[in-house]
């Protein structure tokens, strides 16, 4: 559906931009000060949970609950306190850096909208490998993005983590604790990971390195689960004598080669750190360098990427916007 295009000249108090975990909870904390936040739904609607069917480790359901179910509570949960929902996502901003509570303005698909303070949550998306497979057995099929999430469906299993940064060896470690065998396959010789964490995968009995290596297929078995990676040899390309594709049994493969924060549409307009999350700053970390626009979730903070760290930031932008607009 085409959100329908509007120009709203009256001031928001509160403009949500983004209904993943961060954004639907600054939205309940906002709703129940009175403030009748305006959420900006954006292209994913409740954000990257709605594409998990587990989800195991946020307090409150013992039993688990599926991501979209979880998400689609928050979202009532705001509504019944009075936040409103559009269906927009913002293309580009202007933010004002005169006094504290002064109107910035948000361009979006549907309009222009002012707003008197932001939050900004639009989250993260992983780096995807972009092989034959990985879409085909994403979501509870062997294929994931996220080893503390899903570690725990592996339970003596072996596995592969695909990458050689500092989250690649953080995961191989994690999944020690479940996995019988851990196969770190990386494209170069040598891990880009901080030599602490080189040093304890290498150490680790459990962990194989595959080194020169690049997957280019993920293969699935009769249950319609992950059986497989097809692997090739990057310092041959995969061609030539000792250098051809070859399978690696795996039930479950980690993709660990980044995430991408969903910050451009900012264009420069909030600092960003090298990693190009928004630098968040002051009490609860969620206040930016523009006084009324504040930040929570994974496009701030690139090291937990967890549903309830996420839910934890947008408690904490929303408390720090309903205290501005008080004071
Ligand atoms: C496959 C998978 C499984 C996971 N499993 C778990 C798990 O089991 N447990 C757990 O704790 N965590 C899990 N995670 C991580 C968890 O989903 C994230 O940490 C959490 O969703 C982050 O919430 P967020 O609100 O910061 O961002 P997101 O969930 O990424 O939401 C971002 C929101 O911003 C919107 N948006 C983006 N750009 C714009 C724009 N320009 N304008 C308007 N809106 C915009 C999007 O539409 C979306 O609604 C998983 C992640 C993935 C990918």
């Amino acid at each position: 559906m085409n959100p329908e295009t509007t120009t709203s000249t009256a001031s928001e108090d509160v403009v949500i931009i983004g209904s993943g975990c961060a954004g639907l909870t600054a939205a309940i904390y906002t709703a129940r000060a009175g403030l009748a936040p305006l959420v900006l739904e954006g292209g994913l609607p409740g954000g990257q949970l709605t594409t998990t069917s587990d989800v195991e480790n946020f307090p409150g359901f013992p039993e688990g609950i599926d991501g979209y179910s979880l998400t689609d509570a928050m979202r009532k949960q705001a509504a019944r306190f009075g936040a409103r929902f559009k269906n927009a996502s913002v293309k580009n901003v202007r933010f004002t850096t005169g006094a504290a509570g002064a109107p910035h303005t948000l361009v979006t698909d549907a309009g222009e909208i002012a707003a008197r303070t932001v939050i900004v949550a639009t989250g993260a998306a992983p780096r995807h490998l972009g092989i034959a497979g990985e879409t085909e057995f994403a979501g509870g099929k062997g294929v994931t993005y996220c080893a503390t999430c899903d570690g725990a469906f592996y339970r003596a299993k072996e596995v592969a983590v695909i990458g050689g940064g500092d989250t690649a060896c953080e995961d191989a470690l994690f999944l020690t604790r479940f996995a019988s065998k851990v196969f770190l396959v990386h494209r170069r010789d040598t891990l880009r990971a901080a030599d602490i964490l080189a040093r304890r995968v290498l150490e680790n009995p459990k962990i194989t390195p595959v080194w020169n290596t690049a997957p280019t297929a993920i293969l699935g078995g009769d249950d319609g689960k992950v059986r497989a990676l097809v692997l090739r040899d990057t310092t041959t390309g995969g061609t030539g004598s000792g250098g051809g594709e070859r399978e690696l049994p795996v039930r479950g493969v980690f993709v660990a080669i980044g995430n991408v924060p969903n910050t451009a549409f900012l264009g420069g307009a909030l600092e960003l750190d090298a990693a190009g999350c928004v630098a968040g700053r002051g009490p609860g970390g969620v206040h930016t360098n523009i006084a009324g626009v504040f930040v929570a979730g994974d496009c701030a903070d690139p090291h937990h990427k967890q549903a309830v760290a996420a839910a934890g930031a947008g408690c904490r932008a929303a408390i720090e916007a309903v205290r501005l607009l008080g004071d």
